[in-house]
């Protein structure tokens, strides 16, 4: 009965995430104590039938701070990065028939956001987080399919920090005058063709993002970084062409910071941090409720992710401008790029 009324309570909440699940799915992910860590201040319940709740119980509080939170899923501590992924393959899956996907880590700083989209240790595939299992899945679909559809793939990098987008493989400040309030086509896109391709890439995107930063912990915690796989596919039979792409975001870190504490260059970031979270919550709700006006125009990065958020997201497979753009825009570099066997020139000295 106290399980009832803690659900009562919580209804709202409740009726919201009910409302959610469908186009949107959140999961959630229970990070284990880290070594030396004591046991922190609360202990977690998973319930529902489906393994889709959790009653989150504070030590210090007493039974009433109790509060149960749905969602499509609930991971607790001893689950795999196999078994966080495994869900979310069909998602990838889509995005070969010509979807437009878009994965998101939300959570505070030290919650395993980074853990769980690329994972602690990249030489070690068991460890692999979200966006290399994708990677690896989209080839290998695409490989089976051959003799159906030819795929290409693309990727790119870039990072929202302070409101202003990087690319994160060229690190081109310079051209942020196109970047802003335009759309991620506009930076850099390199064709791949393994998951190897894909790792050099992301290692020069991790270097150059340390680059523009004083300390990469503290930047990388504040900035939200989008990697964008587009995927274009030719049916051998008809020639007809799809268009598909995955975004895969690693979010700033949501912790709200102290405002007497905050000041200058922390306040600053700490205030874009929450409006575009503010921004990019809005419009989830707003597609929730299925309101006729989406505010994707508050925020880059709602705005960068327009293309994946609404209900009409994907092309049926066959419109979409989603890769036409950078192709004509960037033809000479993307030349340059495949004849470039080593990436790592890529980077400016
Ligand atoms: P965030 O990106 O949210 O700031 P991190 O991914 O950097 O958080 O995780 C913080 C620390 O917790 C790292 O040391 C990471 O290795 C560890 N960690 C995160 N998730 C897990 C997990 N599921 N299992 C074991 N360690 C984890």
């Amino acid at each position: 009965s106290s399980y009832q009324k803690v659900l009562e309570e919580n209804r709202n909440l409740y009726n919201q995430i009910q409302d959610l699940k469908g186009t949107i799915r959140v999961y959630c992910r229970v990070r284990p104590f880290l070594q030396g860590q004591s046991n922190g201040e609360c202990t977690v319940d998973y319930i529902g039938e489906n393994g889709d709740m959790m009653i989150v119980n504070p030590l210090k509080q007493g039974k009433d701070s109790r509060r149960v939170f749905s969602f499509n899923k609930v991971f607790g501590t001893t689950i795999t990065q196999e078994q966080i992924y495994g869900d979310t393959q069909p998602l990838v899956r889509s995005v070969l028939d010509g979807y437009n996907v878009c994965i998101f880590a939300y959570g505070q700083t030290g919650s395993g956001k980074t853990y769980t989209m690329s994972g602690p240790d990249l030489t070690n595939e068991e460890t692999w987080g979200v966006n290399y299992r994708a990677l690896r899945d989209l080839f290998d679909i695409s490989k089976e399919r051959t003799n159906a559809i030819k795929y290409e793939v693309y990727v790119q990098m870039i990072e929202i920090y302070n409101e202003q987008v990087r690319d994160l493989f060229t690190l081109d400040i310079r051209n942020n005058s196109q970047l802003n309030g335009l759309n991620v086509p506009d930076a850099f896109i390199v064709p791949v063709t393994c998951t190897q391709d894909v790792l050099d890439l992301m290692r020069i995107g991790q270097k150059n993002r340390a680059v523009g930063a004083t300390a990469l912990n503290v930047r990388s915690s504040r900035s939200h970084s989008v990697l964008t796989v587009h995927v274009r596919g030719v049916e051998v039979v008809s020639n007809s062409i799809l268009r598909g792409c995955l975004h895969l975001v690693d979010l700033a870190g949501s912790e709200r910071v102290d405002k007497s504490e905050a000041v200058g260059e922390r306040l600053k970031e700490a205030q874009y941090i929450n409006r575009s979270l503010s921004a990019l919550g809005d419009v989830i709700s707003a597609l929730a409720q299925k309101s006729p006006h989406i505010p994707y125009r508050n925020s880059k990065l709602t705005q960068v992710l327009q293309d994946s958020l609404g209900y009409k997201n994907g092309n049926n497979g066959r419109m979409g401008t989603t890769l036409e753009m950078p192709l004509n825009h960037r033809k000479e570099e993307l030349f340059h790029l495949i004849a470039c066997p080593n990436m790592e020139t890529l980077v400016p000295p």
